[in-house]
């Protein structure tokens, strides 16, 4: 049977290689990366940057993890606004997680500016769309904190948002002009190619099976039998955590995010949806997400179900969304359709393990991690590299496996029903 899914519509840059470059055996790296998605590639870059020798494993092939899959919306911030950042983290360590939080999506566009990364973009925000009272009042709340904070955000009316975006149904929004959207998978692979031209050994096909502390030295032992030695290692396989580190894979939710992409738009039909280019995302419980691609067509986003797609009916919910967003595309034909894995902690806030010296971890990206990690990375670097733990942006935890995991799927598709009921009756 045909698989029910296809490539998503990014692209590699032509020139895109393999990447198959592994140290000598009796090389000690100063660290091995495991995992060669954004945060892997952000750390390792910035790793060697600061002169450090770095190797990547990866398990498949660059950009087939979350990184390549996703929607590329570059967009800052936490689930959390600035006031329950503070009361949370208190002043100091609050302080400068709001200032990194701020910043996550420059990371993002000021290294595509400064590697010259061959990476389609635009610049031009992202709308959170509110389709009820309540929405609009929270997005009232939040632009009230960032904008004190001098951010380049604002609200939208009415008729506003629906000259933006051309959808049908929201009651206003609120647009955060310091995001944008990007390629991922172009972007995941440019990153590897800087990364490779900086002196990272990067290989794709080499799972790492094994981890094993020798004396201070780590033993990194991949499913082809290479054995490498390294000063540190750095777990960056989020969603795709398996069983290396004892208790981890169990700390997080990995969810489904299903997409698809229509054919390219008309050029009739292109000038009335989103023809600045925002990226968009409603206020739904089980939210969809969207944006055009560089070539002109809408790719939206949202959650999937929690077992592996069997048939094409599996992204049909999308299909609705969609139509109920713009009936204009009643006619246009659904052309791709693919998903990834997104990493959930149970607080919504990335957490940072070191469950032994020289051994760090980094998950949960709630999806949001194209700028989140791409930020991250550069900090795990800092750190790697004989920064200070307290200046790191999350706090370094214990690994907390979260109670009763194994029946995980069952409470995750339960609260997806109950959700999409309440949207429904909100509709
Ligand atoms: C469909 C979808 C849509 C999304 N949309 C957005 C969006 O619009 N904006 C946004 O900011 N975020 C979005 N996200 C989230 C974003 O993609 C992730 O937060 C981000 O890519 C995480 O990067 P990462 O490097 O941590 O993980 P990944 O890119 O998943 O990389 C982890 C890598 O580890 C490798 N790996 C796992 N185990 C091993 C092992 N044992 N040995 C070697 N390698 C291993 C995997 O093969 C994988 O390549 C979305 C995610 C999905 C799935």
């Amino acid at each position: 049977m045909p698989a029910p899914f296809s490539d998503p519509v990014w692209r590699k840059p032509q020139a895109a290689s393999r990447f198959q470059s592994l140290f000598a055996g009796g090389v000690r790296a100063d660290v091995v990366i495991v995992g060669g998605g954004i945060m892997g590639l952000s750390t390792a870059l910035h790793a060697a940057r600061s002169g450090m020798s770095v190797q990547v494993l990866e398990a498949g092939d660059i950009g087939r993890g979350a990184s390549g899959l996703n929607g590329g919306q570059v967009i800052p911030g936490l689930k959390y606004d600035p006031e329950w950042l503070l009361a949370h983290f208190g002043p100091e360590r609050g302080e400068a997680l709001v200032n990194f939080a701020a910043s996550t999506a420059d990371a993002v566009f000021e290294l595509i500016r400064d590697e010259k990364l061959a990476v389609p973009f635009v610049r031009n925000g992202w709308i959170q769309a509110a389709h009820t009272e309540a929405a609009l009042k929270a997005a009232a709340k939040r632009d009230r904190q960032w904008r004190a904070r001098g951010a380049d955000v604002e609200l939208l009316s009415e008729a506003e948002i629906a000259a933006m975006t051309g959808a049908r149904g929201y009651l206003g929004g609120w647009l955060d002009r310091r995001a944008g959207v990007i390629d991922p998978l172009a972007y995941t692979s440019e990153l590897a190619r800087v990364a490779a031209a900086a002196g990272v050994g990067i290989a794709e096909r080499q799972k790492v099976v094994k981890l094993v502390n020798a004396g201070g030295v780590w033993r990194v032992s991949t499913e082809s039998g290479t054995e490498l030695q390294a000063k540190a290692v750095v777990l960056a396989t989020n969603a795709y955590t398996d069983g290396l580190i004892p208790g981890l894979a169990e700390t997080i939710v990995p969810l489904h995010s299903f997409q698809i992409a229509t054919a390219p738009l008309t050029p009739k039909l292109a000038a009335t949806i989103l023809p600045e280019g925002q990226a968009v995302s409603d206020s739904r419980r089980i939210l969809v997400y969207y944006r055009k691609s560089a070539d002109g067509r809408l790719v939206l986003g949202g959650r999937g179900r929690v077992a592996l797609p069997t048939s094409a009916s599996d992204w049909a919910h999308l299909e609705r969304a969609l139509r109920r967003l713009y009936p204009c595309l009643s006619n246009v034909a659904i052309e791709k359709r693919w998903f990834g894995r997104v990493a959930m902690t149970p607080d919504h806030l990335p957490h940072i393990h070191e469950p032994q010296q020289g051994l760090v971890a980094v998950v949960g990206c709630q999806g949001r991690g194209v700028g989140l990690m791409t930020a991250l990375g550069e900090r795990i670097a800092t750190y790697l590299s004989g920064g200070d733990a307290r200046r790191l942006p999350f706090p370094l935890t214990p690994i907390r496996p979260i109670p009763f995991h194994a029946f995980r799927q069952v409470g995750v598709a339960a609260t997806i029903a109950w959700y999409r009921l309440l949207d429904a009756l909100e509709h």
